[in-house]
C-alpha cells in the first residue's frame, strides 16, 4: 500500500513530545511490511539542515497554495528518516515556520496550519504520489479528511484516497473562531450547532478530522475507551461515541534503535538484563553531573515530562510535604507551567541534597535519566498512552504511575500481582488521583526497594517486556485495510 504519514512533528528532525516519537519510529515499521511510505512535516527553524542532509525538490518546485484569499509559495525539501529509506518531506514557509517555538499563541496558528495541510495535499498532486490512506495525526492534521472529501474532490486522482487519523491526545482540539472557517475556505453550511466541525460556537479541527476521516484510532485500548467518557473526552465524548464502530486503540511502540540501554549512544554505560553493572554506574554518573551526594540504598527518583496539570502535578504538589521526607532523591526534567516550573525550582533550592531540576528540553538528559533513575514517577490525570514508562521498563527503571490510558496497559503492579500469586509484576501503580495515593504507592516502592531480591526481579520483569513496533503495526495494516473499505463504501 501507499501511506503518507502527516504530523506536526517528527523525531529527530523537531520533537516536543510523544507525537515526535511515534511520527519518527511507526513510519519506519510500516515501511517494513513492504508499504511505500512517505512523512510530510512543517520545516521549522529547528530542523537541522545540514545535519540531515535536507535536499531541495526540484521535481515539485513552487507550489502556489491559498489561504483566506491569499497565495502563499511554498517550497518543498526532503531527506530520510534516519536509519530507514522513508522519504521525509518538509513543507517550507519561512514566515510561517520560521519561529522559535513549533506551536504558537500566535493569531495565525490556524493559519500556519492550514497552510501545512493543503500544501501537504497540493505537493502529493504535484508529486502525482497519491496515496491510499493518509495517515493523519493530532488537530494540526485534522482538516485534512474534510478537504480530501470536499476542497479537493474536484481530483479524481484522491477519489479513492483514505483517511485514518490518529489521536494523540484529546485535551489539544485546534478550536478556532468562526472566522477560522474563512482562512480554511471550508464550506460555512458545516458550520452549525453542533454540526459536524462545531463545539461551543468554535471551529475544531479535530472534531472535523474524527468526524471525516474513514477511520479513527488512539494510542492506547484503555484510553480508547476512557475519551467516550465525559471525564475524559474534553467535550469529543460524544462524537467519538457516534463513530464508535470506526474508533480503536493501539498501544505506541518504542524504537529499541533509539531507546535501549545496550547501545544507547547517549549514555556513558551500556547494560542489559544479564548484567546491570553500567545501569549502577550511570547512576553514579548521574549523580554526579547533578551535583547530588552519592548514597549508599538511597532510590533516585526520575521524573521527565511536559510540566502540566494532565502529568498530574498539581496532586503532587498536594503530595509533596510527606514525599521530602522520605529516604529517596529525585532528578527532574521538564518544563511548562509557570507555576510547576517554580515548584520544582523551589524544590531543588530547599532540598539541595535530594533534589536536582533541570528546566528546558534536553534529549541526552532524558536518555541519562532513564538510564540512571531506580524508579520513575508518572502521577498523570489522563496518558493516552505514555512512552517514558516503557522506556524505563526497558532501562530496569521502575515506574510509578497513576492507573489510567497507556500506562494502565503498560505497567503491571508488583504486590497487585502478588496477592494474585504472581510475581510478574514491573512496578506501582495507584488509582485515585489524591496526594495519600502517591504518596502511599511511593512507600510500598521505596519499601520494596530494599528487598534486592524483589527489586531485581521487577527489574528483571520489565526488562523482558517488549513493545516494539512490529505488533503495533501490523494492527494499523489492518486499520489501513478499514480505512479502504469505509472510503469506498
Ligand atoms: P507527551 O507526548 O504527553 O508529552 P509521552 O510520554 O507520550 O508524553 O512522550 C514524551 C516524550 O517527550 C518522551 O520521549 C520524553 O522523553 C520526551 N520529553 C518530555 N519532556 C522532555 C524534556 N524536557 N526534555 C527531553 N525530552 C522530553
Amino acid at each position: 500500500m501507499k501511506i503518507a504519514f502527516v504530523g506536526s512533528e517528527v523525531y529527530p528532525f523537531a520533537k516536543t513530545g510523544g507525537l515526535g516519537d511515534v511520527l519518527g519510529s511507526l513510519p519506519k515499521a510500516i515501511h517494513k511490511l513492504d508499504n511505500d511510505v512517505k512523512v510530510f512535516m512543517p520545516k521549522y527553524s529547528c530542523v537541522d539542515h545540514d545535519r540531515y542532509d535536507l535536499s531541495y525538490c526540484w521535481s515539485i518546485g513552487e507550489i502556489p497554495v491559498r489561504v483566506y484569499g491569499k497565495t502563499h509559495k511554498i517550497n518543498v525539501y526532503t531527506t530520510y528518516l534516519p536509519n530507514s529509506t522513508v522519504d521525509v518531506y518538509f513543507i517550507d514557509y519561512p514566515p510561517f515556520y520560521g519561529r522559535p517555538l513549533l506551536y504558537t499563541n500566535d493569531a495565525d496558528e490556524d493559519e500556519r496550519f492550514i497552510l501545512f495541510q493543503k500544501a501537504v495535499i497540493e505537493s502529493m498532486q504535484k508529486m502525482k504520489w497519491i496515496p491510499d490512506v493518509i495517515h493523519c495525526n493530532d488537530w494540526q492534521t485534522g482538516l485534512i479528511p474534510l478537504y480530501i472529501k470536499d476542497n479537493y474532490s474536484w481530483d479524481r486522482m484522491l477519489d479513492k484516497t483514505a483517511t485514518l487519523l490518529s489521536i494523540h491526545n484529546i485535551g489539544y482540539q485546534g478550536r478556532f473562531p468562526k472566522e477560522t472557517l474563512y482562512k480554511a475556505e471550508v464550506r460555512p453550511q458545516l458550520f452549525y450547532e453542533n454540526g459536524p466541525i462545531e463545539v461551543w460556537g468554535s471551529f475544531c479541527f479535530l472534531k472535523t478530522g474524527i468526524m471525516y476521516s474513514d477511520v479513527i484510532s488512539t494510542v492506547s485500548e484503555t484510553y480508547a475507551k476512557e475519551v467516550t467518557t465525559s471525564a475524559y473526552g474534553e467535550g469529543l465524548e460524544g462524537v467519538l461515541r457516534h463513530r464508535i464502530n470506526d474508533f480503536y486503540g493501539i498501544l505506541n511502540g518504542v524504537d529499541y534503535l533509539v531507546w535501549n540501554p545496550e547501545t544507547d549512544k547517549h549514555i556513558p554505560f551500556h547494560y542489559s538484563k544479564d548484567d546491570l553493572n553500567g545501569k549502577h554506574k550511570n547512576k553514579e554518573y548521574l549523580l554526579k553531573s547533578v551535583h547530588l551526594p552519592i548514597k549508599k540504598d538511597v532510590p533516585l527518583i526520575g521524573i521527565i515530562s511536559r510540566l502540566v496539570a494532565q502529568k498530574g502535578f498539581d496532586t503532587f504538589q498536594d503530595a509533596v510535604g510527606e514525599l521530602m521526607k522520605r529516604n529517596a532523591q529525585w532528578v527532574i526534567l521538564g518544563s511548562g507551567e509557570e507555576r510547576f516550573e517554580d515548584l520544582f525550582r523551589s524544590l531543588s533550592y530547599a532540598f539541595p541534597d535530594k533534589v536536582y531540576t533541570y528546566l528546558g528540553f534536553n534529549n541526552e538528559l532524558s536518555h541519562l535519566i532513564e538510564a540512571g533513575a531506580d524508579m520513575f514517577l508518572m502521577p498523570s490525570r489522563y496518558e493516552p498512552c505514555g512512552l517514558n514508562q516503557i522506556y524505563s521498563l526497558r532501562y530496569g527503571t521502575v515506574p510509578v504511575v497513576r492507573r489510567t490510558g497507556g500506562l494502565a496497559d503498560t505497567v503491571l503492579d508488583w504486590h497487585e500481582y502478588l496477592h494474585r500469586g504472581f510475581d510478574t509484576g514491573t512496578g506501582f501503580s495507584f488509582n485515585h488521583q489524591n496526594s495519600e495515593a502517591i504518596v502511599s504507592t511511593l512507600d510500598r516502592a521505596i519499601g520494596t526497594y530494599n528487598y534486592k531480591d524483589a527489586w531485581n526481579k521487577i527489574i528483571q520483569n520489565g526488562m523482558s517486556k517488549e513493545y516494539s513496533w512490529e505488533i503495533s503495526a501490523e494492527k494499523y495494516m489492518e486499520l489501513y485495510k478499514k480505512a479502504v473499505k469505509n472510503r469506498k463504501g
